[in-house]
């Protein structure tokens, strides 16, 4: 046998799978294959690949996708979620220091002025600032005990991820 035998053996194994080939052909690769104990093992290898390659194709494809979307759509919600997270808690900080500065600011200016209307000793200003520089921030503190946190986070969170997904859209 030639290697152009082969050649051509190997050439109608590969088409046999995918069109209709001659009657003549047909009859000349199986009278080939009956004597050629490699073409044979080439042609049994083809459609058993071929076989695997289809069933596979058909029952992992949808599992698969639906497998690779699920994941896909989780990283994107975790993702979502931490930034919302970040935008809440610079939003506190702003929140918190723009308060504590406030009430710092409104102790110092007036704080004289009440200790000596409700007759405190001028010696509590000082350590009043320190306290109205803290107490916005005891207060949030204590509201966000007072209140279930998750729910109030969650909600915050939700309108924030809502929000973004408008400004992606
Ligand atoms: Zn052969």
């Amino acid at each position: 046998m030639t290697n152009h035998e082969h050649e051509r053996a190997i050439d109608l194994i590969a088409l046999r799978g995918l069109e209709d080939i001659s009657a003549a052909d047909e009859a000349w690769l199986e009278s080939h294959l009956s004597q050629c104990g490699g073409c044979t093992e080439y042609a049994s290898l083809f459609q058993s690949t071929g076989q695997l390659l289809r069933s596979t194709a058909i029952t992992a494809s949808p599992a698969l996708v639906a497998t690779t979307q699920a994941r896909v759509r989780a990283r994107a919600e975790h993702l979502r979620e931490h930034r919302a997270r970040m935008v809440l808690i610079a939003v506190s900080f702003c929140i918190g220091v723009l308060s504590s500065t406030l009430s710092a600011w409104l102790w110092w200016k007036f704080g004289g002025w009440v200790a000596d209307r409700i007759g405190l000793p001028a010696s509590y200003i000082a350590p009043g600032i320190v306290l109205f520089w803290l107490l916005p921030a005891i207060v949030i503190a204590v509201l966000m005990l007072a209140f279930p946190q998750p729910l109030f986070e969650r909600s915050l969170m939700l309108s924030l991820a809502r929000e973004r997904e408008g400004e992606n859209r």
